[in-house]
């Protein structure tokens, strides 16, 4: 008997559909005030950093988060589990999002580090969860991550809704407050909902040996008193870091980390043929992932200053806010998402079943064309007058459903193609796509000046036919790539 308690898919997703949605609340809700916290004027309650030093320490938080996963998804395969993975992450993220309540440059820095620690915990494990409620057969789950990415969209717009109203009304600490709370609705909710979880992620799918076990825990605990000593000695001016050059390092880091991890796994992962082939084809997608998150990411940077500067942002006397264009990509999603869950499970039934690599480069090709729009849009803008709003609407729209054939799919993909007893460690590898990717967004976007619109069609144009012939490139390989995704779920008989 199939369980199909949560709209048609397994009771356990509501658990992490809800877990998420409130996690991604809190993330996207405080992550959105935080460059605006740092440069806003003593007076006016912010830390009065220049936008430099303010955007580095942002680049180097949003990498952070994503790069503490690979450890978060490591802790979890070989020491204590997804479920516990997620149930700590989520307590530590509350606690940063408490400390950054408190007002103080101190408490500001230590809130910021706690919730990248707790986030690398509970992003990859979370996402890795979702997949093991699913046999190896059921042919539910790219439906299911659909549905599961339609949660993690309603959380950052809830997020953005909230956060920003009590940013302008109320104060910057209660718009932090606010994220603990949502953080915190989501570990009740969690708690009272484990049960439908089962024994899924209930304990490490490949412990290590006591001696492992403790020497695994004496390094966890040197690096987190080793963070403390640096910590205390910079907050009490013992010691300075420059947070632009280490956000340089932690991009560098993060795109070495990701090829040498990957290429590890294949020379002493102790893989089956079949698992290398798997892992060659999950590859594919990780490229193509990179690729569309230095794309899509330039929502927060050139598209969001091609909002403020160059779109007439005027209806009648009310002027829309800039923040508001981000939100269209959460709320296009939220109602795109239960139409392409129902495509993937309709073709699926229809026995066509396009393969990840096919969706990815799909995916790619079409957030790419979206840039063909802000092509004609960057022309129109050229000639000095503001355009309409409509340029950018049509541009998230085209990212929005780019992002749906590429980003869930992709998890996806992870949870199928990874071998079971990696499947936190693979998923923290995924993770690292997104650091890489967002790295390369703030690099182009680092060339487009939206004081200078006349090379501005020209490099939009370049990133479109990049981003079209790479998708082109993955479309062909994923012609041979298909064959070895398949050969997921079949019996590995020289499994060691
Ligand atoms: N919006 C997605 C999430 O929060 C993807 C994040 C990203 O930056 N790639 O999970």
């Amino acid at each position: 008997q199939q369980d199909n308690g949560f709209f048609g898919q397994p009771a356990g997703l509501q658990t992490l559909f809800f877990t998420e949605m409130w996690e991604r609340m809190s993330y996207y809700g405080m992550r959105a005030l935080l460059v605006l916290f740092m440069t806003a004027a003593l007076q006016d309650g912010g830390l009065a950093m220049n936008v430099a030093t303010a955007t580095a320490i942002y680049g180097l938080y949003t990498g952070a988060v994503y790069f503490m996963g690979l450890p978060g998804g490591w802790i979890a395969d070989r020491l204590i589990g997804g479920q516990r993975a997620t149930w700590y992450g989520g307590i530590v993220i509350m606690c940063g999002h408490i400390v950054l309540a408190i007002p103080s440059d101190t408490s500001f820095f230590l809130g910021l580090i706690l919730v990248v620690l707790g986030t690398g915990m509970l992003k990859p494990n979370i996402s890795a969860l979702v997949g093991q409620l699913y046999d190896d057969g059921d042919d539910r789950r790219d439906a299911g991550y659909t549905l599961y990415y339609m949660g993690i969209n309603i959380g950052s717009l809830i997020g953005y809704l909230v956060t920003g109203y009590l940013m302008e009304n109320v104060g910057w600490h209660w718009a932090f407050g606010a994220a603990a709370v949502g953080m915190f609705f989501g570990l009740v909710q969690y708690r009272m909902t484990l049960p439908k979880l089962g024994s899924v992620g209930q304990d490490a799918p490949k412990p290590l040996s006591d001696n492992g076990r403790r020497l695994s825990w004496m390094i966890i605990t040197a690096f987190l008193v080793g963070l403390g000593v640096v910590f205390v000695a910079t907050s009490t001016g013992a010691m300075t870091i420059d947070p632009v050059a280490i956000a340089q390092y932690v991009a560098a880091a993060a795109t070495i980390v990701f090829f040498v991890y990957y290429l590890s796994i294949f020379l002493f992962g102790k893989l089956t043929k079949n698992e290398a082939k798997r892992l060659g084809a999950l590859f594919l997608v990780c490229i193509a992932s990179i690729c569309f998150w230095a794309g899509f990411e330039q929502a927060g940077s050139s598209l969001n200053l091609f909002a403020r500067d160059l779109t007439d942002r005027m209806v009648g006397t009310f002027e829309i806010p800039t923040t508001w264009f981000q939100m269209l990509n959460s709320g296009f999603l939220i109602a795109l998402s239960p139409f392409f869950a129902a495509l993937w499970v309709n073709l699926t039934k229809k026995m066509i079943n396009p393969s990840y690599g096919f969706k990815s480069a799909l995916g790619l090709i079409i957030m790419a064309s979206g840039f063909i729009v802000m092509f004609f849009a960057s022309q129109a803008a050229a000639s000095g007058m503001k355009v309409s709003p409509n340029w950018l609407v049509a541009v998230y729209f085209l990212h929005t459903v780019g992002e749906l054939c590429l980003s869930p799919v992709a998890l996806s993909a992870v949870s199928k193609l990874a071998p079971k007893r990696m499947a936190g460690q693979m998923m923290g590898i995924f993770v690292l796509t997104y650091s890489i990717g967002s790295l390369l967004a703030g690099l182009i976007a680092g060339n487009l000046d939206p004081e200078n619109t006349s090379t501005m069609p020209d490099m939009y144009m370049q990133i479109t036919l990049f981003g079209i012939g790479v998708g082109v490139v993955v479309f062909f390989i994923a012609l041979k790539t298909r064959k070895w995704e398949a050969l997921a779920g079949q019996p590995d008989p020289e499994h060691v």
